[in-house]
């Protein structure tokens, strides 16, 4: 008799969107109201001051209807106008893509660019705007998922805040997972695809009142547009009409993911983030392996960049990976594709024993492709004594 072929189980380790919650999968459930139902709206109302609660931002937050590449490129157009000069902070494939969004908005753009593989420093940060001093925005990455990499924000903030210019900061992939005070930024853009546990669908965005004063004044910020953020502020007030119809289903969505976040606290949920990310690098040296960011002090809490051995092919390690062990990681992107492979701990798997089962995936797949021997053993051993 033939042994009959057992499928793994499947671990959705990847750097967003990741699975969702139970109580998120739920919440899509419910009734979709509509939109000029009072019960809706008073719901909408609460859902914002929950988020405004969360975030602890003085201002009310901005839910957009799209993924969160939808909220960057609507506050590139909103906040961004022709007597801007922005000092775009590149350290990774999304930070210098988001250049793209801002450059045509602005009388000008300068960027301060550094490796894929390290961060930018407030020294750094601090020349950049000696060197242009008519910088009116600076835009940050916080967290540049291709490279695992976490810039160091609350000090690049104050460094802007001596400057004087407005800090707009894509915290896409590490808000919920990191802790992040608003103290000193101007605009923050997040969603609910990433640390939250929640479907891909929405933005929020975050802005101070000196960045709401600015859109304002800005005479290129949209308005009867889909990029628009002027159009959303007032959205969260019951009787007034939503510009256009809201997602409703992916509102229920947040509203859990927010119920859950709160109710487990956001101390414990950035604990639990950082204790995987650290068992995971623990695993990941102990095994042989290297971590792409230049300095462990780079990488995230969020998500763990592995660099590939030269000779290994990055598809064919992935393939292996989810096809004999069960497991989904993430590949690099642009610049980093084909260098690192990327697991995520955002959400539901940022718990230290998914470290132990991407480390043992990772290396038993690495043992098809190379000869380099890696220890397994040697890399649990270090994941668990963390
Ligand atoms: C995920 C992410 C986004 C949103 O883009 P996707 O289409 O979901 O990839 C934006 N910025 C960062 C830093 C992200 O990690």
């Amino acid at each position: 008799m033939t042994e009959p072929r057992v499928k793994p189980a499947q671990f959705t380790l990847t750097t967003g969107p990741v699975n969702c919650y139970p109580e998120v999968l739920l919440a899509l459930g419910r009734p979709v109201s509509y939109d000029y139902d009072p019960v809706f709206q008073d719901f909408y109302e609460a859902l914002s001051r929950k988020l405004q609660k969360a975030m602890g931002s003085e201002t009310m937050p901005v839910i957009l209807q799209g993924e969160p590449v939808l909220g960057l490129e609507a506050v590139a157009a909103s906040l961004v106008g022709p007597q801007d000069h922005v000092l775009n902070l590149v350290s990774g494939v999304y930070g210098a893509a988001y250049g793209f969004w801002l450059r045509p908005h602005a009388a000008s753009m300068t960027e301060l660019r550094v490796d894929y593989n390290r961060i930018v420093t407030p020294d750094l940060l601090r020349q950049a705007l000696h060197e242009h001093p008519e910088t009116t925005i600076v835009a940050l990455c916080h967290h540049d998922t291709p490279s695992g990499t976490l810039n160091p924000l609350p000090e690049l903030a104050a460094v802007v805040r001596e400057h004087g210019a407005l800090l707009l900061v894509d915290s896409v992939s590490a808000w919920g997972g990191v802790e992040v005070s608003l103290e000193g930024i101007d605009v923050l853009v997040t969603g609910p695809n990433k640390c939250l546990g929640c479907p891909p669908s929405l933005s929020i965005v975050a802005a101070s009142p000196r960045a709401w004063a600015h859109m304002k004044a800005n005479p290129t910020a949209p308005r009867d547009s889909i990029l628009s953020v002027l159009d959303w502020e007032e959205a969260w007030i019951s009787g007034h009409p939503f510009p256009f119809t809201p997602s409703v289903a992916e509102l229920n969505g947040l509203d859990a993911g927010l119920d859950r976040y709160i109710a487990e606290g956001p101390e414990t949920v950035w604990a639990r983030h950082a204790r995987t990310a650290a068992a995971m690098r623990a695993g990941v040296k102990a095994m042989g392996l290297d971590l792409w960011a230049a300095e462990e002090a780079f990488a995230s809490p969020t998500a763990t960049a592995i660099r590939l051995p030269e000779g290994v092919d990055e598809t064919a390690l992935r393939t292996l990976m989810q096809t004999d062990f069960g497991v989904v990681v993430s590949s690099g992107r642009a610049e980093t594709f084909n260098k690192l492979i990327r697991v995520g701990h955002m959400g539901p798997t940022a718990y230290p024993m998914y470290a132990v089962i991407a480390l043992t995936a990772l290396h038993g797949a690495m043992a098809r492709l190379t000869d380099r021997p890696l220890n397994l053993g040697a890399a649990i051993e270090a994941a668990a004594a963390i």
